[in-house]
């Protein structure tokens, strides 16, 4: 739960924003029946119901997406109906409503639901005593919606940012080990709840400290953004590769059942032996691969591809060696 929180920035706001909503709505609920105001009191609670509703469903679809949308939309919809049902005092409801909004959703829906719930009430006019606090209220709902606005989306530039530079290898552009590890564990999860099947391969340059001893630094890291550009090449775009350090790279393959995966890896590896060059020569490529089996943690999976990679290595580099599923043996794949 608490993983989910730390790395879904926009379920975090959601929940936040939920808990502190029903903290905040639930004494004025059990007030308003006890006023005898059945009316903004049926109101209080259906708006209770649809926060619980919309956290239930982000929680379990993770589709945040929609359910900030339908969030916003419900704090500014309920609160434009409090004030039109309890006048001036249910006006104050709107401010909080308006700021979030510019969390929860894209700016221009935000934009789009806080000009529409203003509009709204000032349409209605009754929750106002007189035109100059009708149009005191636009003013400052204005100038509060424009600062959230602001505020908002400098967040969201600095979170990208940072996000960015914590997660990509600035040499090669592809993710980094740290967005590795979650983006593994969210495979895995996935892998249990939605019985998809992934293969991963763990990918090593044969002899790479030679290119760097022989060629220098620079030419080693040209060699390592090449390798990059021709697995993106020749890779689907819902794979996804990481740099696992140094010369390794690890590939996540989403979808592919075993004889799937056996094809991608051999054909990556024979288009790697055959294009990638440094000056001296080709530059070839081993592989350890293993399919996820079910219930199987990160470390393990890992491991297994580790294991035959080292296997690889060991029996000649230049090759595909596959950690077998059924019978816990090592498939070697030669790509001489
Ligand atoms: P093997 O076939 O067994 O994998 O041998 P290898 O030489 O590829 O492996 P080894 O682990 O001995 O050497 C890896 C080298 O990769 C050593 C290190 O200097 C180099 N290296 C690691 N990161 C970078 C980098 O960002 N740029 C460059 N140019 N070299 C790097
Ligand atoms: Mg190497
Ligand atoms: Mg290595």
């Amino acid at each position: 739960m608490f993983y989910r929180l730390k790395t879904d920035f926009r379920l975090s706001i959601i929940t936040m924003l939920g808990a502190s909503a029903i903290l905040g709505i639930t004494p004025f609920a059990i007030m308003r029946f006890l006023q005898g105001n059945v009316i903004a009191g049926v109101v209080d609670t259906g708006i209770l119901f649809g926060i619980v509703g919309t956290l239930a469903y982000a929680w379990i679809t993770g589709d945040t997406r929609r359910g900030g949308l339908f969030l916003a939309v419900l704090c500014c919809s309920g609160a434009v109906i409090v004030g039109a049902v309890v006048g001036e005092p249910g006006l104050f409801w709107l401010y909080p409503c308006l700021v979030t909004s510019f969390f929860l959703t894209s700016p221009k829906i935000a934009t789009f639901i806080n000009i529409a719930a203003v509009v709204a009430l000032m349409i209605h006019g009754v929750a106002f005593s007189s035109d100059l606090q009708m149009w005191s209220f636009a003013a400052t709902a204005f100038v509060v919606s424009a600062c959230a606005y602001v505020f908002a989306y400098r967040n969201d530039d600095q979170r990208r940012r940072l996000e960015h530079l914590a997660t990509i290898d600035p040499l090669t552009g592809v993710k980094n080990r740290r967005s590795m590890d979650e983006e593994l564990q969210l495979a895995v999860y996935s892998a249990d709840r939605n019985r998809t099947s992934y293969g991963l391969a763990l990918l090593d340059i044969d002899h790479f400290k030679r290119i760097n001893d022989t060629y220098g630094h620079g030419v080693g890291d040209q060699v390592l953004s090449e390798l990059v550009a021709m697995i993106e090449q020749n890779t689907r775009k819902t794979d996804q590769l990481f740099r696992y350090g140094g010369e390794e790279f690890v590939l996540l393959l989403p979808g592919v059942d075993t004889t799937g995966l056996r094809a991608v890896v051999h054909n990556l590896q024979q288009v790697l032996r055959k294009y990638m060059h440094c000056p001296g020569g080709p530059v070839t490529v081993s592989f350890g691969v293993a399919s996820l089996r079910p219930r199987e943690s990160v470390d393990a999976w890992l491991t297994r591809a580790d294991a035959a990679l080292y296997r690889a290595k060991e029996t000649g580099r230049d090759r595909v060696v596959f950690a077998d599923q059924e019978r816990g043996e090592l498939g070697v794949a030669a790509g001489a």
